[in-house]
């Protein structure tokens, strides 16, 4: 079989592709048409996968789909918006129908059960690059932002972290990794319920990309507080709490990234909102700290001394 050009591998997306009726006119023109509801804000974001840096080179195709959306996905989780439609930016290294059948199978996987459109994007020849931007809904008066944590406020998060982190760890070594911590590396789960969910419920909510304190100090720099994080509380799952011990899990869950879950900050009198909300969208929820005054963030053990890492969030260009 002759390999297939630019034009069959978008044809090969688009006839997979699944509609919505706010998509006036989806992939095949030069610009997709969409309708925004009346009284919404339009919430967009971006990212971008490159091969060996945010996935494994061995991933397999269907779940570089998956993860390509739902990193982005997880975005628009931490805005409290309701997804609705996706650009697709694809760069390739050869015109391979069978990758891209496996990687359709993931991402649209993913846009389907978030009912998310796939409008339009490019195809180019290129080192495996996936770019993708979502595109959602929000209130204009009610949406989840960095800057809005308040002293006082606890510190929450949702589902447990640390398990990419401790798959990627496990793939670095060469050993074999546990299946269910290549499963959260490979297929992390957007907290798109629980975000709508914290609407009118969380101060500020960011998701975690690159590793919780990280994370938390953007939000505690867009805020001007400082945060207060009893490392001890920070939830993790039965896997990593049997393979890893104490002190390995501190610095997967603060320190390493992928964990896509939400962090948030709520107010004190907040706590049976949260719990309702947790159970209703059937993620745990913990409170792992406190809003304070000044700019840093402080991770502290038992006994309240401070607990250092070198190594705090992944930075691209450090
Ligand atoms: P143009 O030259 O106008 O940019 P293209 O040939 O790049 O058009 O794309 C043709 C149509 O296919 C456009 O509607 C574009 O949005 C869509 N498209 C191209 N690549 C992708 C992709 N990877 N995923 C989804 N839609 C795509
Ligand atoms: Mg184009």
């Amino acid at each position: 079989m002759s390999r297939p050009g630019e034009f069959d591998l978008i044809a090969r997306i688009r006839a997979r592709v699944s509609q919505r009726k706010d998509v006036i006119l989806g992939i095949g023109d030069d610009a997709a048409l969409l309708k925004v509801p009346a009284g919404k804000l339009l919430a967009v974001a971006t990212d971008t996968l490159n091969s060996g840096v945010h996935f494994p080179v061995d991933t397999a195709p269907a779940d570089i789909g998956w993860k390509a959306l739902a990193v982005n996905l997880s975005d628009l989780a931490a805005m409290g918006a309701q997804p609705a439609w996706c650009t697709l930016s694809l760069s390739l290294p050869d015109s391979d129908a069978c990758w891209l059948d496996g990687f359709l199978d993931g991402f649209l996987e993913l846009a389907k059960h978030h009912d998310v459109a796939l409008v339009g994007g490019d195809t180019t020849r290129g080192p495996l690059s996936i770019g993708v931007t979502v595109h959602g809904f929000v209130d204009p008066e009610e949406n989840l932002r960095r800057n809005a944590a308040k002293v006082g406020d606890g510190i929450w998060v949702t589902g447990t972290l640390g398990d990419a982190a401790a798959a990627l760890v496990q793939w670095k070594s060469g050993h074999h990794i546990d299946p269910f911590l290549r499963q959260r590396l490979d297929r992390p789960t957007p907290r798109i319920e629980a975000g709508l969910a914290l609407v009118g419920v969380a101060h500020a909510v960011i998701d975690i990309s690159d590793g919780l304190l990280a994370d938390l100090g953007h939000v505690c720099a867009a805020s001007a507080v400082g945060a207060e994080v009893d490392l001890d509380a920070i939830p993790s799952s039965i896997t990593l709490t049997s393979m890893f011990d104490a002190g390995q899990r501190r610095y997967l869950m603060a320190g390493g990234g992928d964990d896509y879950e939400l962090c948030f900050t709520a107010p004190p009198d907040a706590r049976l909102a949260i719990a309702a909300t947790a159970e209703r969208c059937d993620v745990a929820m913990t409170r792992i700290g406190v809003i304070v005054e000044g700019e840093r963030v402080r991770a502290v053990l038992e006994d309240r001394s401070e607990w250092t890492s070198q190594h705090v969030g992944y930075d691209h260009f450090g």
